[in-house]
């Protein structure tokens, strides 16, 4: 009961955002229906062990299948220009697919070492209690993951740009990379998303999302993705998500249909807001750094205008005076929130080194680049001049 036979291949992105997907039932809804069912009916017992036995396609249980979901696996698919893709419960929930579908006993792990904190703390606490070792390296220095390559490596994991200091990763290059050492590259691209960057068109394997970011946009739903070539989605991720179930709800899925929609009028905002502040704060005095990508003081600018459509909503500068002058700075804010949730209409402001990277030692800190009066800042779509004038009250 699809929208008419439409190739949505052969549109632009911002119209599959909008069209793609739609599963419309005889009731000729013009929004998308929400499947909230846990299971489904078969005609006879001979259809039901058909569809169990995966004979015949149709639905047969909502933990890998229901047609909300499926609605939005199909639209993220032709956004990233994937072959498929596969809804999970939470972005962690994506990634744990990722090493549970692609990694045994014995294999070798290379990771960026600026990637989101739960990632480090699952390829370094679970992941290696299953006999898999990880190394993690410096996102932009290509030799140091040439020579964290072994043998056995399988995955190389990467996110840019980087959290909080926007570094900015070569995907053609570390792509290339993998695939003359026999291995695949994961990319999370949760802070650009298909609207900013296709890594699957740069070469890699598999892209990951946490949807909860700038996909719901509206700070509602927790949510993930994973965008592959069909047979890794058959062969590999499908089998793992009927069998380990972190399955994404459908409620959530009409949620994220409906946050795809405005995906890129709000991305282009929030790039506009982000740049526009990113220059704003260059010039104020008690700011000795600003880490943006679409800053010409960026040392990965020229590749961020080659890789990316735009250069991203989130940002980190550092103030003089440290700890103190950071923390004052939060403080004094009156419409920001205190919060290190990102990629919200809302802007928020976080103190990386007490939170985000808090667990860390003061040596491993200093060696990722998070000093003390480091601040993040995930710019939202209110007026810019709010926003400049909520943060120059504390600097
Ligand atoms: C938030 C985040 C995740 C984890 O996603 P959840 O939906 O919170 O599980 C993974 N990667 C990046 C880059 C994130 O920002």
């Amino acid at each position: 009961m699809s929208d008419k036979k439409i190739d949505w291949q052969d549109f632009a992105l911002e119209t599959q955002a909008i069209r793609a997907g739609i599963q419309r039932t005889p009731e000729d809804e013009h929004s998308i229906a929400m499947f909230l069912t846990s299971s489904y009916v078969f005609a006879s017992a001979e259809e039901a062990a058909l569809r169990f036995t995966g004979q015949k396609p149709g639905n047969v249980y909502s933990r890998f299948n229901n047609p909300t979901v499926r609605a939005f696996q199909e639209r993220l698919a032709l956004m990233e220009q994937g072959e498929a893709c596969l809804a999970f419960a939470s972005g962690m929930a994506a990634i744990m697919a990722v090493g549970m579908s692609l990694l045994k006993a014995g294999d070798h792990v290379v990771c960026s070492r600026g990637v989101f904190g739960n990632t480090v703390m699952l390829f370094q606490n679970y992941f290696a209690k299953f006999g898999v070792v990880t190394d993690f390296v410096d996102l932009v220095d290509i030799n140091a993951w040439e020579q964290a390559i072994q043998p056995n490596t399988r995955l190389l994991f990467l996110e840019t740009p980087s959290n909080p200091l926007t570094e900015i990763a070569d995907i053609q290059a570390l792509a290339n990379l993998a695939h003359a050492h026999n291995s695949l590259l994961v990319v999370d691209n949760c802070f650009c998303t298909p609207i900013l960057q296709k890594p699957l068109l740069l070469g890699a394997d598999v892209v990951v999302h946490s949807a909860t970011k700038y996909i719901d946009g509206q700070g509602r739903c927790v949510g993930g993705a994973v965008v592959a070539s069909q047979e890794l989605i058959d062969k590999s991720f499908y089998p793992y998500l009927r069998t380990g179930g972190a399955t994404m709800s459908a409620f959530n899925a009409w949620v994220f249909l409906s946050g795809l929609e405005t995906l890129s009028v709000r991305m282009r905002a929030h790039c506009e807001n982000a740049l526009a502040l990113a220059q704003w704060l260059e010039q104020q005095p008690t700011v000795t750094k600003v880490y943006y990508p679409g800053l010409a003081s960026h040392a990965q600018h020229a590749l961020a205008q080659r890789q990316q459509a735009y250069f991203g909503g989130v940002l980190s500068f550092e103030l003089t005076g440290g700890k103190e002058h950071a923390w004052k700075l939060i403080d004094a804010t009156q419409m920001l929130s205190i919060t290190a949730n990102l990629g919200d209409v809302k802007t928020t402001i976080t103190h990386p080194a007490t939170t985000t990277h808090g667990r860390l030692t003061p040596e491993a800190r200093a060696a990722a680049g998070i000093s003390d009066g480091l601040l993040r800042i995930s710019v939202g779509l209110e007026h810019i001049d709010d926003i400049k004038r909520d943060i120059s009250r504390g600097l």
